[in-house]
């Protein structure tokens, strides 16, 4: 397995515990690490583990907490974090939805690794709930207008919200998704990328969706983002193709230092920043 510098003090103790860096070593190559696994479908913790072994990348592995999915208290989430610790995984809570602030408590979010959450779930400025991956929930009345709750959403999120990594960055629903690159103007990736920046929340580079450009990964890191690699897997067959994830390292140099790490127990969001009152 290739080892790779760690980029703090911390981040060698927890990576040496935990295998999120490789452990002190001299050449800066980033080990990847996918932050975003799921055990669904097909795949079980030990196929996720076989995988991992296999290809040496490390897994996060997430369960989805609130409104409307399999977590939905602080005994589910509880219960979760017991069934994973100790499997050689991280284990990460997947916030659902915005409710998600109401529906569990700081101290049992605190005994995950790290918390992320995306925007892709929201009300719109009529209250229409939205899940942006089902068509026949989207209301597209004026793309622009779209566009501009989008990004205030997504910074409201990154403001407000007590969670480490931001994921399946700038995904648009199905109807306008192939104007992304007119739709996502510079104006509005800067509005994303300077709150994610200035809240410490990491960028996921999303391996399966190839989430978010490459332009947008280039401004991130101009601004100095941190960045995790996940993959937002489906079931077995679409978890072990990091390429994406591997091209943009390559592409814009990033190195140990530009990667996401788990931060120890007392510096978590959760532990950072207080739960906010629902607000879309
Ligand atoms: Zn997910």
């Amino acid at each position: 397995m290739k080892r790779s510098i760690a980029w703090s003090g911390l981040c060698i103790a927890l990576a040496t515990l935990a295998g999120c860096g490789g452990g002190m070593k001299q050449e800066q190559k980033v080990q990847i690490v996918d932050y975003h696994v799921h055990l669904k479908g097909a795949l079980g913790l030990d196929d996720a583990l076989a995988i991992s072994r296999v290809t040496g990348v490390r897994f996060g592995i997430a369960q989805n907490c609130g409104k409307g999915f399999p977590v939905t208290d602080d005994a589910g989430l509880l219960a979760y974090v017991e069934s994973m610790r100790g499997k050689g995984v991280f284990v990460a809570m997947q916030a659902e939805g915005r409710e998600w602030v109401t529906m569990f408590s700081p101290q049992a979010i605190a005994r995950c690794d790290y918390v992320f959450t995306d925007s892709m779930t929201w009300r719109d400025d009529k209250g229409r709930r939205m899940r942006l991956w089902v068509p026949n929930e989207v209301f597209v009345d004026d793309k622009q207008q779209f566009m501009d709750m989008l990004v205030e959403r997504t910074v409201w999120i990154l403001e407000n919200e007590p969670i480490d990594i931001y994921v399946n960055p700038t995904f648009l629903p199905a109807v306008i998704a192939e104007e992304y690159d007119a739709l996502w103007t510079d104006q509005r990736m800067d509005r994303v990328i300077d709150a994610a920046v200035r809240n410490g929340v990491a960028i996921e580079i999303n391996t399966r969706y190839r989430l978010p450009s490459e332009r947008f990964i280039g401004r991130a890191k101009q601004a100095g983002a941190t960045f995790a690699c996940g993959t937002n897997n489906g079931g077995a067959n679409d978890l072990g193709d990091w390429s994406y994830c591997e091209e943009m390292i390559t592409r814009y140099g990033l190195t140990p230092e530009d990667m996401f790490c788990p931060r120890p127990d007392g510096q978590k969001a959760i532990q950072r920043k207080p739960l906010p009152k629902l607000k879309y």
